[in-house]
């Protein structure tokens, strides 16, 4: 990681020349298989390159390239190197398949081990593994992980809270593994049950789906353990390229094994560090399915400068949402989740809100809707919310306050952003 060089506005992580080598040994690896990304390639007369400013012109991968090689177009290796295959949820279509070579399921579980020791788990702990097993990357690679680390692992799968809970006392489980729905579902079981005192987790390490602070606060509190936020996906190995260390300061990611960087998901080109984005992904020694500059669509920033834990591996902060979910107001890219991470600072507002974007006399405006009860004053809490929203975003939002009641509820997901500018 190299910090200080600096381009038109900010401060931007830049690729080192370690990391040009492998991204050009992968470049070769993928012409000389031929794949949908080796093509790409070639077509574009691109055969190494030599620095940051060539780095930003290769080619970026999508998703819709992945599912295109279904099933095996991805192999960038002679088929006799691959020892598994994983697959991403096929929730629209042809699912992705992704196949690993032995050194690529060794990479991930060395990278998983980093997570566990990161998180302060060592062999001495007894991990429960509630991930689902099977295609998907997630229970195995929790598991690799720990087996690396030499810790003992339950490896339990997902469901059957009662057994869950059974072997949780039994076994005497100091790590749980799961989904932040699960954690607080789990939460919720031992509260009922009353059985707190019988069980011996310090950890959780929690699969990153956005989860707001309130939610990390009730597991945390109800269980009595330290949350790490882990990250990953099925195309890039799975769970495991980075997690948070003890200062809670963003999450860790591994820059011997990945070159992450945060791009305007509109122009595509990169943002300085500390700005919001979307994380693309460059793999730098995966040899099953190499991929280079691949959209991830996940929101996130680099956190600049060091962590207090003196670890020299970068950090993304927690993951804010979906691209789909961004907004473009006044120039200003802003999500929806972080008005509502704003909102959630005001005790006095309830949990509904409706955010309506609008282009009146030539000028973006947006309009949040709060409600709260009668004992407050409504302007005066229009005004507090539009401040703080100014603070974080950069533009004053007009606030309307409504009684408790009056916004629309829906038992479906309620539809919270309206934006009437291209009605
Ligand atoms: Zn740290």
């Amino acid at each position: 990681m190299i910090w200080g060089l600096t381009r038109e506005e900010g401060i931007y992580m830049q690729i080192t020349a370690q990391q040009i080598t492998q991204v050009n040994h992968q470049i070769e690896a993928l012409i000389s298989a031929g794949s949908f990304y080796g093509k790409k390639l070639e077509s574009a007369g691109i055969t190494r390159i030599h620095s940051q400013a060539e780095f930003e012109k290769l080619p970026f991968s999508q998703k819709s390239d992945l599912r295109d090689a279904y099933p095996l177009g991805l192999m960038a290796v002679p088929e006799e190197e691959i020892v598994r295959i994983h697959s991403s949820s096929g929730t629209t279509g042809t699912p992705v398949i992704i196949p690993y070579t032995a050194k690529d399921v060794e990479d991930w579980g060395i990278m998983f081990k980093r997570c566990y020791e990161f998180a302060g788990v060592t062999k001495r702990d007894r991990i429960h593994i509630t991930p689902g097993y099977g295609l998907w990357t997630a229970g195995i690679g929790f598991q690799n992980g720990a087996e690396k680390l030499g810790a003992m692992v339950i490896p339990m799968g997902p469901g059957n809270t009662e057994k869950q809970l059974q072997m949780m006392k039994d076994m005497g489980s100091t790590v749980i593994c799961a989904t932040s729905s699960y954690a607080l579902l789990l939460t919720e079981e031992i509260e009922k049950r009353g059985i707190r005192d019988q069980i011996k987790l310090k950890k959780g390490v929690i699969g990153s789906e956005r989860w707001s602070d309130k939610m990390r606060k009730r597991i945390s509190e109800g269980l009595g353990i330290e949350l790490y936020d882990i990250y990953g996906l099925t195309e890039i190995y799975g769970p495991g390229i980075g997690i948070n260390c003890s200062y809670n300061t963003g999450m860790h990611y591994w820059d011997d094994y990945l070159y992450i960087e945060i791009v305007d998901p509109v122009t595509l080109r990169p943002v300085p560090d500390g700005e919001m984005g979307e994380i693309v992904i460059t793999t730098l020694v995966k040899e099953g399915a190499p991929l280079i500059r691949y959209r991830t669509h996940d929101l996130s920033r680099i956190i600049p400068g060091e962590c207090p834990c003196g670890s020299k591996h970068p950090r993304l902060d927690t993951i804010m949402g979906r691209t789909d979910d961004m907004m473009k107001i006044k120039g200003v890219n802003v999500f929806p989740s972080q008005i509502e991470e704003i909102l959630k600072s005001f005790p006095e507002v309830s949990s509904e809100y409706q955010i309506r974007i609008s282009h009146l006399d030539g000028k973006d405006t947006m309009r949040i809707y709060v409600e709260t009860n009668g004992s407050v004053n409504f302007l005066d809490l229009a005004d507090r919310i539009a401040i703080k929203v100014k603070s974080v975003i950069g533009f004053t939002p007009l606030v309307k306050v409504v009684e408790n009641g009056l916004l629309p509820r829906s038992e479906k997901k309620t539809k919270r952003v309206i934006d009437e500018r291209y009605d």
